[in-house]
């Protein structure tokens, strides 16, 4: 049973996961490809033993050496940070960073002003909803928009998910890059005391909102529901203060607060009054020209930690480390199937490596289908970067 975890169990179960369940040859793979130029031993890990005690700058030559890293110090957490231009244990002091994947980490947290069936470390599959539409939403814009290909998508552990990008244009970009990308998938504007929060003028919508907007429709019902946005007086206060025409405000106030609280009722109602009041008042329509959008996104556009993907440096949980708290491992997904990630469904080391766990057979089947999508992305990681090797050696012919 995934509640009876308990983390005193790590310490003798953590060397026996390592040995037979954690992907160490897949794991090198995918961090030495993403190396170059530099080479594997130059990359950064960081562990976190047992009673918090914090190891940094460690790094591993190969898959031997980390196999015996890993038994020697039995981490209870494993990060992944930069590959710098020497050995990171050897010359911290004057290492340079030479290369990073571009990583996004969102966190359930950042949803608390607009979730409401959990706060903080609580997450159910309800909520898990917006991690669903955050990933569709960014992975699409990292490939249409972008031009990337290995994007891998990893759980978090607990509440949230990472995505890392390892095609070489990614990791090697510099800080400003990043912040550009960060900052072009950020809709959301402002914190707690500001009550509109998205503003997309009155032009055409940019084909990026548009294909989010397309995302979120699939998923919107269903939240608004699971939600409640509108369903509490407090709540219907927030929704009002989105409409910044006080005319049509006043309407929908009196209108909703007439009717039953389901909240998808009362937003249908909403839109209804809206496009009742966009016919008769095309002039003053301007400023409220995507406010049905700006909603929409406000509630469930992705909230990033825009500071991890700007961070040359920040540690990254590694995919397939087990989270301390919930014993839960950090699964690779393939971004299709979020939607079909039941949270009591995702592997945990307590119920793989105990045969008599009611759990056992089927997170076995999806620890297996984790490594399964991970060893796709590193094959195809591996196959990108020799063409582009081969590219690169044929252009430094040419000259
Ligand atoms: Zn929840």
């Amino acid at each position: 049973m995934v509640g009876q975890y308990d983390e005193n169990v790590l310490p003798d179960m953590l060397p026996v996961y390592y040995t037979r369940l954690f992907p160490q040859n897949l794991f090198c793979r995918w961090l030495s490809c993403g190396n170059s130029p530099q080479p594997l031993s130059n990359r950064e890990l960081s562990f976190t033993l047992a009673d918090d005690v914090y190891l940094r700058y460690l790094s591993i030559n190969n898959q031997k050496e980390f196999f015996t890293l890993l038994q020697k110090k039995c981490p209870h957490k494993l990060d992944i940070g930069a590959v710098y231009n020497t050995k990171p244990s050897v010359g911290r002091h004057d290492a340079v960073v030479l290369a990073r994947e571009l990583v996004f980490d969102i966190d359930l947290t950042d949803y608390d002003e607009v979730r409401t069936c959990c706060q903080e470390a609580k997450v159910c599959d309800k909520c898990w909803k917006f991690m669903v539409v955050a990933c569709e939403i960014i992975n699409a814009a990292l490939k249409d928009d972008f031009g990337f290909q290995s994007i891998l998508w990893v759980f978090s552990g607990r509440r949230g998910i990472h995505c890392w990008i390892s095609d070489y244009e990614a990791r090697t970009l510099d800080s400003p890059g990043r912040a550009a990308v960060a900052d072009y998938l950020c809709l959301i504007m402002g914190g707690e005391n500001q009550s509109k929060k998205v503003h997309l003028g009155s032009d055409n919508l940019h084909s990026s909102i548009r294909r989010a907007l397309i995302v979120i429709d699939k998923y919107f019902d269903d939240i608004v529901q699971d939600q409640e946005f509108l369903s509490t007086s407090d709540r219907l206060k927030s929704f009002l203060k989105m409409i910044p025409d006080e005319a049509l405000r006043k309407q929908v106030q009196e209108n909703l607060e007439r009717m039953p609280t389901s909240s998808i009722d009362r937003w249908k109602c909403f839109v209804n009054n809206y496009n009742q009041f966009c016919k008769e008042n095309l002039h003053g329509m301007r400023k409220m020209k995507y406010l049905i959008e700006e909603i929409k996104i406000q509630y469930c556009y992705p909230r990033l930690d825009v500071n991890v993907t700007k961070g040359f440096n920040h540690l990254l949980k590694s995919p397939f480390s087990i989270h301390p708290k919930t014993g839960k491992v950090s699964v690779v997904f393939k971004p299709d199937n979020a939607k079909d990630i039941k949270l009591d469904e995702i592997p945990t080391i307590y119920t793989l490596l105990d045969d008599s766990s009611s759990d056992n057979v089927q997170h076995q089947t999806n620890m297996r289908t984790a490594v399964k999508n991970f060893q796709e992305l590193v094959f195809s990681l591996e196959k990108a970067e020799a063409v582009r090797r081969k590219t690169e050696a044929n252009t430094s012919l040419e000259f």
